[in-house]
Parts: structure tokens; C-alpha cells; sequence
């Protein structure tokens, strides 16, 4: 099969085509600028290529509501001449079957199909970059509802040394995204995170609020595994200071073996590092098809 898959990122456009034993056969990479300019190029792109099926992971908010008129929609995104773009029927042209979903649920799609969450039925797929957002996949399928989780606004407690800290989300002062992403780091510190390697103070605080919300992660959605990417997951120190304010927020109330003794295989980074989104978009697209 020719899976074909898009993921329409903030800065940048990734098209590929794989296989269903998730080799990426052939890939396309354009800077993301308007609607106008850049869809066009993404659909010239599998004009010729046979497809089978599509898969979209978008940035968001985007529409997943397959009975709202504005289904597959970017809808209220800031990012400038993006709001309210109709994506999936843009790409009906191509007459394959299309799935479509955020950014972060077809990484989560792909790290469960073919990386660190392979053959695990319930998975929380997290990126901490730029934004933060996490893919949730419960009882074998991707988690929807009302719109789709935005784990990145969830409120934290903040740390006494930082209560006077102002995050960068304009909604809200003490949520995940403005206390924890990269902005946030290089907001209080006046340097970007990757420039502050040596500073344990700042990935202790750091791993402070991501252990709180993994917490409460596992306390709403009861995962198998926590899948951690993004940029700011890149400092590997970070995954044992997380591991253990995760430990130290659940305070022992789960009475898990995964969770009390073997916390280094439930809290891990992810496997296909910059291919879980392509993938997960070809793999969206082949469970479309299937249907
Ligand atoms: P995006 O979220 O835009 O797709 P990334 O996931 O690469 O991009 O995240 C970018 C963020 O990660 C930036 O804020 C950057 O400062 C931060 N970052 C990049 N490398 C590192 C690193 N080695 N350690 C900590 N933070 C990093
Ligand atoms: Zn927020």
C-alpha cells in the first residue's frame, strides 16, 4: 500500500508516502506561509503519486467533529490567515479516504503503531516544545470528545520561587504551557532552554510542572505508558527529575508495579523521533481506508 501523510506544523509542512510496515518511502518538507500558497504545493505533491489514503495531523484548534459543517477545519488558530481554513475538503480533490486529527494525537498514532507505545492499548504521547500538547490513545483508539484534549492549558500549582513569574499563554497564568514550554524557559531565564544545559535549578523547577501534570495525567487517564518528545525533552536529565516528581505527586496513591518499581519503562521518550507524526498521519490515513 501507498499511505500518504501530511502534518501541518507551525513553521513547517511534511508530506510523505509510507508503507504499512511504516518505512517512509519518500518524503517532502515546505516552510509553512499562508493557505493559499502552501496547500496547493501539498496537493501538487501526491497528484502523481497513487495514494491509497490520506492522513492530516494538524496544528489546532481544528474540527473533529465529522457531523459539524466545519469538520476538518482549522478553526480559531492566532497564526495569521490560517483561521477557519476548510483542510480536508481542500484535499477531497485527491479521491482517496482522509483522516484527519491533531498534530500531537498522529504522533501518539504513530509512537503506539510503530514506536515506544507498540502493542500497548492505553498511551499518553506528550511533546514539550514550542507548545505543549498530548496525544491521548485509550482502550486502542485516539481520544476526541467535545473538541480534543488541550493537556498543554491544564492549571498547575505553581512553585513558591516562581510565583511571580508571568507565562506567555495569553489565557491563562499558571497553565502547563505558560509555566513548562520553551518560551516559558527562555521567558524566565532570558536564554533559550537549550543554552541552560549545566543549570539543575532550572530543569528541577521544570521538572516540577511537568511531573504534576504527568500526575495528573495518570490520575485522569489511567495510561499504560508516557511517551515524552518534543524539544525541551531533548535534555535527557529531564526524564529523571521527572520521574521522580511524577513518583512524588502520586504519593504513592496508585499501587502499581509499572508505576512504583518500574517508572523508567512508564516514563520514556519516544522511538521514531522526528517521524512519529509522518508516520501517524500514513497510519490515520490506512484506518480510514479500512472503515
Ligand atoms: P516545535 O515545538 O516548534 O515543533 P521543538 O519541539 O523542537 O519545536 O521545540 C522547540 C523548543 O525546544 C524551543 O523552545 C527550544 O528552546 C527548546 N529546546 C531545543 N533543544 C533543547 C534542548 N537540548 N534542551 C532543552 N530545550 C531545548
Ligand atoms: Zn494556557
Amino acid at each position: 500500500m501507498r499511505l500518504g501523510g501530511i502534518e501541518l506544523g507551525g513553521t513547517k509542512m511534511v508530506c510523505a508516502i509510507s508503507n504499512e510496515n511504516g518505512e517512509v518511502l519518500d518524503r517532502y518538507t515546505i516552510p509553512t506561509t499562508t493557505p493559499e500558497e502552501t496547500l496547493p504545493k501539498l496537493l501538487d505533491y501526491f497528484k502523481d503519486k497513487n495514494i491509497d489514503s490520506l492522513g492530516i495531523g494538524s496544528f489546532g484548534p481544528v474540527d473533529l467533529n465529522k457531523n459539524s459543517d466545519t469538520y476538518g477545519y482549522i478553526t480559531t488558530t492566532p497564526k495569521p490567515g490560517w483561521a477557519n481554513t476548510d483542510v480536508v475538503g481542500y484535499f477531497k480533490q485527491l479521491n482517496v479516504p482522509i483522516g484527519f486529527d491533531t498534530d500531537v494525537n498522529v504522533a501518539c498514532l504513530g509512537e503506539v503503531t510503530y514506536g515506544a507505545g507498540k502493542d500497548i492499548d492505553s498511551v499518553i504521547y506528550g511533546t514539550i516544545g514550542t507548545g505543549i500538547g498530548f496525544g491521548v490513545y485509550l482502550d486502542g483508539r485516539l481520544v476526541h470528545g467535545l473538541m480534543h484534549t488541550e493537556t498543554g492549558h491544564m492549571l498547575l500549582s505553581k512553585h513558591e520561587k516562581d510565583k511571580d513569574f508571568v507565562g506567555p499563554c495569553p489565557f491563562h497564568d499558571n497553565c502547563f504551557e505558560s509555566l513548562a514550554s520553551g518560551p516559558s524557559i527562555e521567558k524566565r531565564y532570558g536564554t533559550k532552554a537549550e543554552n541552560l544545559y549545566d543549570r539543575d535549578d532550572v530543569w528541577q523547577l521544570e521538572a516540577y510542572y511537568i511531573g504534576q501534570a504527568l500526575c495528573n495525567c495518570v490520575m485522569c487517564y489511567s495510561p499504560k505508558k508516557i511517551i515524552l518528545g518534543g524539544g525541551v525533552m531533548h535534555n535527557e536529565k529531564l526524564f529523571e527529575f521527572v520521574r521522580k516528581e511524577t513518583l512524588k505527586d502520586i504519593n504513592g496513591y496508585i499501587k502499581k508495579d509499572e508505576i512504583l518499581n518500574h517508572i523508567d519503562e512508564y516514563i520514556v521518550s519516544p522511538k521514531l523521533g522526528d517521524n512519529a507524526g509522518i508516520l501517524g498521519a500514513c497510519e490515520l490515513g490506512r484506518l480510514e481506508l479500512a472503515k
